[in-house]
């Protein structure tokens, strides 16, 4: 067995993780290094979330330091109980949003910072930032571990009805009730293989079931067919509302309704303002709202931004 020499608060945290064991080595070693890179400030507190509002406020930041810069002095603030969606071509720098405000990194010191009701989430735990937010990623990687487990993860005093009703509502209950061993089917890479749909839907039940004040759905269907898609959409809007969202689109037509839409263009912010504002403004939205119609809105934005000049 292997000695892992590391500080006590960080057992908590990677627990899940070391309980499946060496196969999942990698996995681990990559959260452990995130997590030296992510470390709780000395006397940090936890968060308190009173309204949900988020801000983040001229951040700029790189994966390395020095290195390339993938936002640049960018700002804006989802009021709470909002949603502000960002859209734009891939690459852009929309999922380094979502990563900051999970703390998967860190702003630098001097490089902007993000809010949470004031509070500048590099000081508070990151138990309590986490405990806060529900994130749906682009690519979920699940645990070696039951179907139950993973969608009850983020509420560990879930019941087994919760659970369901969750999987339902995430559209992935019928597929979990057709394998043998249903919600105690082992999944991940010694069980059962989930396709990138079925692991979005599941990352969905989890976010759905923990329930929490702020959600960040990174192209969230982007893996599901269409007509998931468009049942699943109206799932997150309900589960959105009234509370603080940051939406990041593949598909314009689910962020018609949000407060702001952010237009990010390597790392800078091309436009913003509401969809209507946008349309107005004739600019870079107008253009891919009009084609993402032209084609009936059935198709992912992801290969229009990439055909726009
Ligand atoms: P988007 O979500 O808009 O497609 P990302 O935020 O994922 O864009 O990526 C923005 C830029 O940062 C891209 O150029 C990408 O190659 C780079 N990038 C993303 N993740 C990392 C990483 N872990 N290390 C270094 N560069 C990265
Ligand atoms: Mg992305």
């Amino acid at each position: 067995m292997i000695q892992l020499y590391v500080p006590l608060n960080f057992l908590g945290v990677i627990y899940r993780e070391l309980k499946q064991g060496l196969a999942d080595l990698d996995k681990m070693f990559v959260l452990l290094e995130r997590e030296r890179e992510v470390a709780d400030a000395p006397g940090a507190r936890p968060l308190a979330v009173t309204q949900g509002r988020v801000r983040f406020e001229n951040v700029s930041f790189a994966y390395e330091s020095g290195g390339r810069p993938i936002l640049h002095d960018l700002s804006f603030e989802i009021p709470p109980g909002r949603t502000v969606a960002v859209v734009g071509p891939s690459g852009a720098g929309k999922s380094t949003l979502a990563r900051l405000l999970y703390r998967f990194y860190d702003v630098p010191a001097g490089a902007g910072r993000i809010t949470v009701d004031g509070q500048d989430i590099r000081e508070v735990t990151q138990a309590s930032l986490r405990a806060a937010i529900g994130i749906v990623p682009q690519d979920t990687v699940l645990f070696n571990d039951t179907v139950a487990y993973n969608i009850g993860y983020g509420r560990p005093s879930a019941t087994p009805a919760e659970i369901e009703g969750a999987a339902r509502s995430a559209h992935i209950h019928d597929f979990i009730a057709g394998t043998p061993q249903g919600y105690a089917t082992m999944v991940g890479e010694r069980g059962l293989k989930l396709s990138g749909g079925e692991k979005q839907r599941v990352a969905i039940a989890r976010t759905l079931l923990k329930n929490p004040p702020i959600l960040i759905f990174d192209e969230a269907t982007s893996a599901l067919d269409s007509a998931n898609e468009r049942a699943i959409q109206a799932e997150l809007q309900s589960a959105a509302r009234g509370k603080t969202a940051l939406v990041i689109a593949h598909r314009l037509s689910t962020v018609v309704d949000a407060h702001e839409i952010v237009v990010l263009e390597h790392g800078r912010v091309a436009e913003r303002g509401s969809h209507a504002a946008l349309l107005a403004h004739g600019g870079v939205y107008a253009r891919m709202w009009q084609l993402q119609h032209a084609q009936g809105g059935a198709e992912g934005v992801a290969a229009h931004w990439a055909q726009s000049p």
